[in-house]
C-alpha cells in the first residue's frame, strides 16, 4: 500500500465537528478493495471487480429526499413531493448528530470534482463511514490531479452515514433513512441508506439547481457520444430506457452515460467521471463494452456471487437493480475531456410497455418539446400471481426526482437550445413489442442499435410519405425502412398482429399523456400543443 505516498496530505475533520476520527484520506482503488474484503464488507470476483451489498436499500429512496428551505431555495425550488422542504433548524441538528456518530470512527475521505468543463469545476469532499462508498465516489466523480489536491478547493460536502438512523419525530424525516441537500450549507446529508446512487444524485441534484440559476447552462439527465466526424449524440431517459447500454458505442466516444450540462456556447459537458450501469442479465455477447469495463477497480453492487467467483448476472434475489460503477476509462472508447460539440441528434429513450409506440420516430420541435415535459416511460406492476400491467409513469424532463426547478424552467431552456442548433429529436421505444408486456417481448439490442445508427448516419431519409408514415394516435413520423431492421420491425401495429388490441391500447396510453400533460397547459405554447397526441 505505498501509493498513498502522493497523495499524502493531513485532514483534520474537527472543522467539521467530527472528532479523533482515524482519516483514510484519498486511498486509491486497490486499498479500498483490500479493506473491504478484510473485514468481511466485499468479495473479489473472477473479473477482479469488487462485489459488496448496499444493505437494506438496495436503490435510492425519493420519498426521503429533501431540500433546505432557506433564502436561496425559497422562491427558487418547485416545492412539493418531488422537492420537500426541510426545515434549516432541524438540518444543524441532524447535522451535529451525523457529527457525533461519525466521531471516533475510522472515516474514508475523499476530494474530487463534478464537472468535466473546467469553467464549471466543483469541488467536492466526501466524508464516508463505509470504504466501499469512498470507492464508489472515486470511480463516479473526476479524479483529480495530484497538482489538482494541492490547490483543492472545497465546495460542497457530502457527510455520508449509511449506519446512523434518524428518529423521525426529532429529526424531522419520514422515516430512517434521508438524503438532504442545503444550498445555504453547501453540504449533503445521506443517513440511513447505503445506496450509492444517492452520493452521485445528490451532487446532480445540486447541479440541476446551480446551472441554470447561475450559469443559464441546462443540465440534463441524458448520456453523450460523439461519432467521427465529431457528431454529438445525446440520449434522455428514465432509468432503465438504455441511457447507459446505448451510449457505449464502440464506434462512438463516450462522452458521459448519466448526467450532462449544455452551456451557453454549445459545449456539452459531462458532470461525472465514471458510469453506473445496471447489470441484470447482463451478457458479454449483447454488452461487451459494459462487460469488458467490469475489472480491477470496479464496484458490483448487490449481484450474487458464486463459491468460484463468478457473477450470476440473472440471479435477482436481492434486487433487480443490480449495478456496477467503474472510471470512465475502463470504456475503450472514450472522449477525453468529456466533452462535445453542439449536438446534431436528441434521442429521447422510453421504455414503453404498452408496445404502442413506435421503436423510432421524428419528433416536430413542438413535439420533441411536448415529450421532454412529459417524460414518458412505463412501469411493470408487481408480478404477484402472474397479474401484470403497464402503469404509463411520467417524469418531467425525464428526471424529475432530480430537478430542483419548475420543468418548465429546464423545458424553455432546451426548446431555446432546439431553435437555435435545429438539432434533429427522435423518440426511441426500447420497451416492448408484438403487444403489452406479458404478451409482447422487449425490443431486441440489435435493432435498437441499428435504428440508432441509422439516424446518426442520416439514413433514414426525408419527412415525406414516400419514407415516413405518420402515426396516426401519435402523430410521430415513423421511417418505413431502416437498414438493419425488418420493415415490420418498424410499425408496432404489425408487430402485434391484432389492429383492434393495437389501437385499443394505443389510446388508453394518449389518453394518459393528455391527462398527465394537463398540469402544463398553462405554460405551453400553440406549438407545444400540437405536439400532443392527436387521439386518445
Ligand atoms: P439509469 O438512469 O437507472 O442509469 P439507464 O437509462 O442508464 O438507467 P440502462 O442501464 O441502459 O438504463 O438499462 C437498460 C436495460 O435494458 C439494460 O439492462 C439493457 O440490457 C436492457 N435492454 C433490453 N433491451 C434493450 C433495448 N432494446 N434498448 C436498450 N436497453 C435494452
Ligand atoms: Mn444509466
Amino acid at each position: 500500500m505505498a501509493s498513498t505516498a502522493l497523495f499524502t496530505k493531513t485532514i483534520s475533520l474537527s472543522k467539521y465537528g467530527i472528532k479523533n476520527a482515524t482519516v483514510q484520506y484519498q486511498l486509491d482503488p486497490q486499498e479500498l478493495h483490500q479493506i473491504c474484503v478484510e473485514n468481511g464488507q466485499g468479495k473479489t470476483t473472477a473479473s477482479g471487480a469488487l462485489a459488496i451489498n448496499t444493505g437494506k436499500f438496495t436503490g435510492r429512496s425519493p420519498k426521503d429526499r429533501f431540500i433546505v428551505i432557506d433564502e436561496l431555495t425559497r422562491d427558487e425550488v418547485w416545492w412539493g413531493d418531488i422537492n420537500i422542504p426541510f426545515d434549516k433548524l432541524k438540518f444543524n441538528r441532524l447535522r451535529e448528530k451525523i457529527q457525533t456518530y461519525l466521531s471516533d470512527k475510522k472515516l474514508f475521505v475523499r476530494d474530487a470534482f463534478a464537472c468535466a468543463d473546467p469553467r464549471y469545476r466543483l469541488g467536492i469532499r466526501v466524508i464516508n463511514e463505509h470504504a466501499w462508498s469512498n470507492l464508489f465516489a472515486h470511480n463516479m466523480f473526476l479524479r483529480p490531479s495530484k497538482e489538482d489536491l494541492e490547490n483543492f478547493k472545497e465546495d460542497w460536502l457530502i457527510l455520508n452515514a449509511p449506519g446512523f438512523k434518524a428518529n423521525p419525530e426529532i429529526d424531522g424525516t419520514r422515516q430512517e433513512n434521508f438524503a438532504i441537500i442545503s444550498f445555504e450549507e453547501k453540504t449533503i446529508l445521506i443517513g440511513g441508506t447505503g445506496y450509492t446512487g444517492e452520493i452521485k444524485k445528490g451532487i446532480f441534484s445540486v447541479l440541476n439547481f446551480l446551472l441554470p440559476t447561475q450559469k443559464s447552462t441546462l443540465p440534463m439527465h441524458c448520456s453523450a457520444n460523439v461519432g467521427e466526424n465529431g457528431e454529438t449524440a445525446i440520449f434522455f431517459g428514465l432509468s432503465g430506457t438504455g441511457k447507459t447500454t446505448l451510449s457505449a458505442d464502440p464506434s462512438r466516444k463516450l462522452i458521459g452515460d448519466d448526467e450532462h450540462g449544455w452551456t451557453p456556447d454549445n459545449t456539452i459537458f459531462n458532470f461525472e467521471g465514471g458510469c453506473y450501469a445496471k447489470v441484470i442479465n447482463l451478457s458479454e455477447e449483447q454488452e461487451p463494452d459494459i462487460f469488458g469495463a467490469i475489472q480491477k477497480g470496479a464496484l458490483l453492487e448487490n449481484v450474487s456471487v458464486a463459491e468460484n467467483q463468478e457473477v450470476d448476472y440473472t440471479n435477482t434475489s436481492i434486487t433487480q437493480n443490480t449495478r456496477v460503477s467503474y472510471p470512465i476509462h475502463h470504456i475503450n472508447n472514450i472522449q477525453i475531456p468529456s466533452t462535445g460539440k453542439k449536438p446534431t441528434n436528441i434521442f429521447f429513450l422510453t421504455a414503453d410497455a404498452f408496445g404502442v409506440l413506435p421503436p423510432i420516430s421524428k419528433l416536430t420541435p413542438g413535439q420533441a418539446a411536448y415529450h421532454f415535459i412529459s417524460g414518458y416511460t412505463a412501469k411493470i406492476a408487481g408480478t404477484e400471481a402472474g397479474i401484470t400491467e403497464p402503469i404509463p409513469s411520467f417524469s418531467a424532463c425525464f428526471g424529475a426526482p432530480f430537478m430542483p426547478l419548475h420543468p418548465t424552467r429546464y423545458a424553455e431552456m432546451l426548446i431555446a437550445k432546439m431553435q437555435e442548433t435545429g438539432v434533429n429529436v427522435w423518440l426511441i421505444n426500447t420497451g416492448w413489442t408484438g403487444g403489452p408486456y406479458g404478451i409482447g417481448k422487449r425490443m431486441a439490442l440489435k435493432y435498437t442499435r441499428a435504428m440508432i445508427n441509422a439516424a446518426l448516419d442520416n439514413k433514414l431519409g426525408e419527412i415525406n410519405h414516400e419514407d415516413y408514415h405518420i402515426h396516426s394516435v401519435f402523430g410521430v413520423a415513423q421511417p418505413r425502412t431502416c437498414p438493419g431492421v425488418p420493415d415490420s420491425v418498424l410499425s408496432p401495429r404489425q408487430t402485434w398482429n391484432n389492429d383492434e388490441g393495437y389501437y385499443k391500447t394505443a389510446h388508453k396510453l394518449a389518453t394518459a399523456f393528455k391527462a398527465n400533460f394537463k398540469k402544463y397547459e398553462a405554460y405551453a405554447s400553440e406549438a407545444i400543443l400540437n405536439g400532443q397526441p392527436p387521439l386518445g
